[in-house]
């Protein structure tokens, strides 16, 4: 049952200017706001991962965070930025401050507000007394504590920990509570996230919100919305006009990757899918073989299922990433079907002596060369007995560089059964930055020698410089 405490005292209303309440755009999704309260928060003690994951959750459910918020547990703060939310959001979700210490507020901050005594909930106090005495252990006042609710709010039962949730209305907006750690708040969400999203799409067009990331290296971040300029205007009519809402594009760098995700909000799933379908051509089209995945694998974990399903192996000889490259192949699980191992030669008497890279070479060309990895690599493949052997060579800097080899510079190279291939590539980055990127421009150079596809250029080809891997 939904008990709604609508509020009437005009003092409550925030005194702020009137058009930061004007109605929200139709065309957009159902305004939702996140509001996180802690101290720790506050001082930069804990990162607010809440946020984030409730962010994700809300679009999906097809409403749209359009405010994000935060406060200390401070009593007027909290209420205030209540007011503020629940005047320009039609889902107001709130997180932290139920807990049983002193310093947790949201309770008493949620019934000042409302002007609702504090209760204890008969449910969880129940469950809580009989779990203390299964143990043996006494209760202690505080323990009560975080019972406590605004009496005639909607409990949400906590099925991982002791202190309950609830709801309350403030004209129409819906406010949930939910405790602060991301474990009990993960699950008691999901438990209402049904009702969540229907409170907050009531009135408006229902959607169907679905999302497809495209993995991109290779490609700047600038150089990928350059290309991608204006795609989502070109789509079909007939297409977008099956959309509730227009479809966005949004862009993150991982580095050295770019993400590029699209988010349809159809009337339908069908709609939905047929349109991330358009687009994804349309991306490759664009990008070319700068596109390596769609979705959440990365390119350790791509390479590692084509090379699982050739039942090909990889040996790695490295130098200036110092065993970052097998870190990575090996961070995936069931790389030992696929990956034997690596030698990391640092020091030029190693490439030599475990690699069998000549004197010759590194006199005449140096340890940072394209002679010098093709031998590497040659001879970790023959030696581990390996279908593919990948290796790099390069400076990472600070110091080392010269003219001709300046700070970045990597030389990589792959041996497999058609022979060797070689790149250089020059990252003007900091240490950490120059052996992440090739790290994994190695795994980028066998990915396009196990993937055909990736074969095709951008449309229009590279322009000069825009290729980095
Ligand atoms: P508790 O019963 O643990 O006191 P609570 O509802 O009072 O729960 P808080 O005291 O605000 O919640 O936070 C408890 C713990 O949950 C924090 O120490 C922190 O580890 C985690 N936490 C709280 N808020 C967040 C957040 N926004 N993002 C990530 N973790 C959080
Ligand atoms: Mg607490």
């Amino acid at each position: 049952m939904l008990h709604t405490v609508r509020l009437t005292a005009p003092s409550l209303r925030p005194n702020l200017p009137a058009q930061m309440y004007k109605s929200p755009d139709e065309n957009r999704p159902p305004a939702a706001e996140i509001l996180t309260i802690g101290d720790e928060l506050g001082r930069g003690e804990i990162v607010d991962t809440n946020t984030a994951w409730l962010a994700q959750q809300l679009t999906e459910l097809g409403l749209q965070v359009r405010y994000r918020s935060g406060t200390n547990d401070q009593l007027e703060d909290i209420c205030e930025a209540l007011q503020r939310a629940a005047c320009r959001a039609r889902v107001v979700v709130v997180s932290g401050g139920l807990g049983p210490t002193e310093d947790d507020i949201t309770v008493e901050a949620a019934c000042a507000l409302w002007r609702l005594p504090v209760v204890i909930d008969p449910a969880h106090e129940a469950r809580l007394r009989s779990r203390f005495a299964e143990r043996g252990v006494p209760l202690t006042p505080n323990n009560l504590r975080q019972l406590r609710v605004p009496q005639g709010a909607e409990v949400i039962e906590n099925p991982v920990g002791l202190a309950p949730g609830f709801r309350l209305d403030l004209g129409p907006a819906a406010c949930w509570f939910f405790p602060g750690v991301p474990r009990e708040l993960r699950a008691m969400f999901t438990s209402v996230a049904a009702r969540i999203r229907e409170h907050g799409l009531a009135g408006a067009e229902a959607a169907v919100v679905l999302r497809r990331t495209f993995r991109v290296i290779g490609l700047g971040e600038s150089h990928v919305d350059h290309r991608l300029r204006g795609m989502l205007d070109g789509l079909p009519a007939d297409l977008l006009a099956r959309q509730a809402q227009r479809p966005t594009l949004h862009f993150r760098l991982s580095f050295p990757e770019v993400l590029v995700t699209v988010v349809a909000r159809s009337r339908d799933s069908v709609a939905a899918r047929e349109l991330l379908d358009s687009v994804g051509i349309e991306v490759r089209r664009r990008l070319g073989g700068a596109v390596y995945s769609e979705g959440e694998d990365d390119l350790p974990v791509v390479v590692g299922r084509k090379l699982a399903a050739r039942g090909e192996t990889l040996a790695v000889a490295e130098s200036c990433t110092g065993g970052l490259l097998g870190a990575l192949v090996t961070a995936v699980p069931g790389s030992s079907a696929y990956f034997l191992g690596g030698v990391i030669a640092y020091a030029d008497a190693v490439k030599q002596a475990l690699l069998g890279v000549s004197a010759d070479t590194l006199a005449r060309h140096g340890a940072v060369s394209e002679p010098c990895v093709r031998q590497m690599a040659e001879g970790v493949r023959h030696r581990l007995g390996a279908v593919w052997g990948a290796a790099l060579s390069g400076i990472a800097g600070p110091t080392g560089g010269s003219v001709d080899k300046p700070v970045g510079t990597v030389h990589l190279a792959l041996a497999g059964p058609t022979g060797t291939v070689a790149r250089r590539m020059i990252w003007p980055g900091d240490r950490d930055q120059v052996r992440r990127i090739a790290a994994l421009a190695a795994l980028n150079l066998l990915d396009r020698a196990l993937s055909p596809e990736r074969a095709a250029p951008p449309e229009g080809g590279a322009a000069p410089g825009e290729e980095r891997l």
